[in-house]
């Protein structure tokens, strides 16, 4: 199809000009209200853009890990040959889509060079049984499921059914790219036996984590029972067995061995299917671990060769905002993103693996983004950090609970300074030249601090850059 109807060409017109007049008048990328605009307009407008892509689209879902995933596959997709179409960082919500549609066609609705482009859309977990219709995806990506902002979704069982019910009722989506070793996300293989599933996981014991460390939200079987694991990776994702029905973590096809993890890298062996590859990719902690299994399993599903993958894995920086690197006053400053319980203990980790003499500067704020309520702080583990010496900056909105916090935990703050330009100030101060300064942030902390940091190094704002 070529262009789009009337009522959609209105609505295109009107929508991007709402996002030219944003932009203009320097308000942000205005990344969200050409979509508002135009959804509200014409209804239509996503599936007749969408449906102009030569390549199909690819969806990455999940509560951890979905910008890094799709900034991962959009790479292998250019290095490939391709054309990708990627919605960026925080327009993973349903006028965030819209609006990077409109961003990519004429003023008739019309794609140029449809023909060589492929849609990488990271979507919400709770948007993306809405916008399945529309998208009409021939591979989805299921990352995780972690308690996350409860006050915006409830109980992770119900963005799991939500997942089970959208795919019951469209059988256009040919292929699953499942985590096995979260066991909410390997059970949507159940049902769906026409469905070609590619499953990712970890396969090294030696990265478990010890005992049973495991998060608020341990999961039950569908048949009732609790389950157990041989070794547990991260909150309650590992392997995973339930001995009442029998179920047990799949063998992925698409996994990780022998894994070396590093201060600011990490090493392993990549196995796709009967093919191994030794990959070292530019960003820590396990979890980009299976940030990196899930775009090589989603390339796979694509057909992209596996050279473009194990490039893009080695070659491509952080996305944005996520251990994106910068260097301030001679200092090096690395913003770590943690929205979640699970997620904050996955940098605490990796933030362990550091020599003493580094700074944290830890961020909490409220805002919508970020969960109003903020008590999910109690359930990350930050007495571990008591074990160590690490220089303390609090702040943000919340400042004052994450110091309570802290407190608890036995750690002592330097300082606990609601407005964040004076703590990255502070936290420059009191780090040598030549230290680094690791910033812990919620969502809309991180994008208040990656835009000073922008500003102050030279580096673009996220809406200018390509990706
Ligand atoms: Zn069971």
């Amino acid at each position: 199809m070529a262009g789009v109807g009337i009522r959609e060409r209105g609505a295109l017109l009107l929508g991007r000009g709402a996002g030219e007049a944003v932009r203009r008048l320097g308000r942000g990328g205005g990344t969200a209200l050409p979509g508002l605009v135009a959804g509200r307009l014409a209804p239509g407008l996503l599936e007749a853009c969408a449906s102009q892509l030569g390549h199909g689209l690819i969806t990455v879902t999940g509560t951890n890990g979905k910008t890094t995933t799709s900034h991962l596959i959009s790479a292998a997709a250019r290095i490939a040959g391709l054309h990708p179409l990627h919605n960026r960082s925080g327009s993973n919500l349903e006028r965030g889509v819209i609006s990077t549609f409109v961003g990519e066609v004429d003023g008739t609705g019309t794609m140029p060079g449809a023909a060589d482009r492929l849609g990488v859309i990271e979507l919400d977990e709770a948007v993306w049984p809405r916008l399945l219709p529309s998208l009409r995806p021939r591979v989805a990506v299921f990352l995780n499921l972690f308690r996350d902002q409860l006050d915006r979704y409830g109980e992770v069982d119900s963005v799991a059914e939500g997942w089970q019910r959208a795919l019951a009722a469209y059988p256009f989506l040919t292929t699953l790219v499942l985590n096995v070793d979260d066991p909410s996300v390997a059970a949507l293989a159940e049902g769906n036996a026409a469905r070609e599933v590619i499953g990712f996981g970890i396969e090294d014991v030696g990265v478990a984590l010890d005992g049973a460390e495991h998060a608020s939200d341990a999961r039950f079987c569908v048949c009732g029972a609790t389950y157990r694991y041989d070794a547990v990776y991260m909150g309650h994702v590992g392997v995973w067995r339930c001995d009442a029905c029998g179920r047990a973590r799949p063998t992925p096809v698409v996994s990780a061995r022998n894994i070396r993890l590093g201060t600011d890298s990490t090493t392993f062996e990549l196995v796709v299917g009967r093919e191994v590859t030794e990959v070292t990719i530019p960003l820590a902690g396990l979890y980009s671990v299976y940030n990196a299994l899930a775009a090589a399993a989603g390339a796979h599903a694509l057909g992209l060769p596996l050279e473009a993958t194990t490039r893009a894995l080695a070659e491509s920086g952080p996305a944005f905002g996520r251990q994106e690197r910068f260097a301030l006053d001679g200092r090096m400053v690395r913003v770590l993103l943690a929205k979640n319980p699970t997620g904050l203990n996955e940098v605490i980790r990796t933030l362990l693996a550091l020599p003493d003499d580094a700074t944290l500067l830890a961020l909490l704020n409220d805002g919508i983004q970020d969960g109003q309520d903020v008590s999910w702080i109690y359930d990350a583990d930050l007495e571990r950090l008591a074990e160590r010496e690490f220089r303390l900056i609090v702040s943000g909105d919340r400042a004052d609970d994450l110091a309570l916090r802290c407190a608890v935990a036995g750690l002592e703050p330097r300082m606990v300074e609601r407005d964040i330009a004076f703590a990255l100030n502070a936290a420059i101060a009191a780090t040598p030249v030549g230290g680094r300064i690791e910033i812990i942030a919620t969502y809309t902390a991180m994008m208040a601090i990656r835009g000073m940091l922008a500003t102050r190094t030279g580096a673009q704002p996220y809406w200018e850059s390509t990706e």
